[in-house]
């Protein structure tokens, strides 16, 4: 397959970028909530600012608390959209949309209405039926999934944080309560329990945000991956699954996000959010506060700044 052409970044300082915009969003703080779902992320320490910059070129930029590891909640819905896609091929979406929801990611309302097919995999009903798929194939599914984390982030130390994995199941009722809605409507294969289980711990994964844009950096390199030094990204999938990001990425917030970004992203109530602008870059942003749709609030207004100020966006 021919490659296409890089874009050019030489032109870019991007660590005075990086600079810029954390002065700018200082006055931001104070203005979003830390996730409260769950007594584990309550605890997290709401003024951080990591930002982490994976360049197709090889170069890494960094910001703040760039290097310390989070929650990333829905951020692993895309990791296990790829795998997913992986096994079960276009076959997948018989089971699972590619629309935007426009409603809150946790709703069971459009569910029932849509006879237990999710309109997309980043809503957590989704997201549960991707889950479904990674151990319909593979009864180790959840250390493979660590592993894959691991090895695209080019980081062994990536690990499940245990304690966010206990809060989740034991306050996941409205995710076990889709969990058994879809089970009633026949999409899903797997024990109820066994997918939240795999559920609860991709969403308490613990990474920085360098190993985030690390991870991601394939998606933004045509599936080349630089850390792995193979293709664990199918080519012909990059496209879909940056599609899918950029239309359902940030819950009922698409729209205005793509109006005020432009790069395809998917966000973590844990106050990460990753980017990916084709043939140039891959970007990870963490800061704790959310806005009321449950995106970071610094984090969207940082990367409104960086597609603004690099004039790198996919439009
Ligand atoms: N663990 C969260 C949940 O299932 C993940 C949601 C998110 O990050 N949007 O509710």
């Amino acid at each position: 397959m021919a490659r296409v052409p890089l874009r050019p970044l030489d032109g870019i300082d991007f660590d005075a970028v990086l600079g810029e915009i954390g002065d700018a969003v200082a006055k931001d703080f104070g203005k979003g909530k830390v996730a409260s779902y769950i007594p584990a992320l309550k605890r997290v320490s709401p003024k951080k600012l990591g930002i982490a910059v994976s360049t197709v070129d090889g170069k890494e930029y960094r910001y703040g608390d760039a290097r310390e590891p989070f929650s990333i909640q829905s951020i692993s819905k895309v990791l296990t959209l790829i795998v997913a896609l992986h096994h079960e091929g276009e076959g997948l979406w018989k089971r699972v949309g590619r629309e935007p929801s426009g409603n809150p990611y946790n709703s069971l309302v459009q569910l029932e209405r849509e006879n237990g097919i999710p309109r997309n995999p980043f809503i957590n009903a989704g997201a549960l039926v991707v889950t479904d798929s990674l151990l319909t194939h593979d009864k180790d599914a959840k250390e493979n999934f660590l592993n894959l984390a691991r090895t695209l982030s080019g980081n062994k130390k990536v690990k499940f944080d245990r304690e966010v994995a206990r809060s989740e199941r034991d306050h996941g009722h409205r995710n076990a309560a889709i969990a058994h809605f879809l089970k009633s409507h026949g999409n899903l294969n797997c024990d109820v329990e066994e997918v939240l289980d795999l559920y609860f711990h991709q969403c308490a994964l613990a990474m920085s945000c360098l190993d985030l844009s690390r991870a991601f950096l394939p998606l933004a390199n045509q599936g080349n991956d630089m850390h792995a030094g193979g293709n664990l990204i199918d080519k012909r999938r990059v496209k879909r699954v940056n599609a899918v990001m950029l239309t359902c990425g940030v819950y009922d917030g698409v729209g205005n996000f793509a109006y005020r970004v432009g790069i395809p992203c998917k966000s973590g109530v844990g106050g990460g959010i990753v980017g990916v602008i084709p043939r140039a870059l891959s970007i990870c942003v963490w800061s704790p506060e959310l806005d009321a749709i449950g995106n970071s609030y610094v984090g969207t207004r940082v990367l409104e700044l960086f597609t603004s100020k690099t004039h790198l966006s996919v439009f």
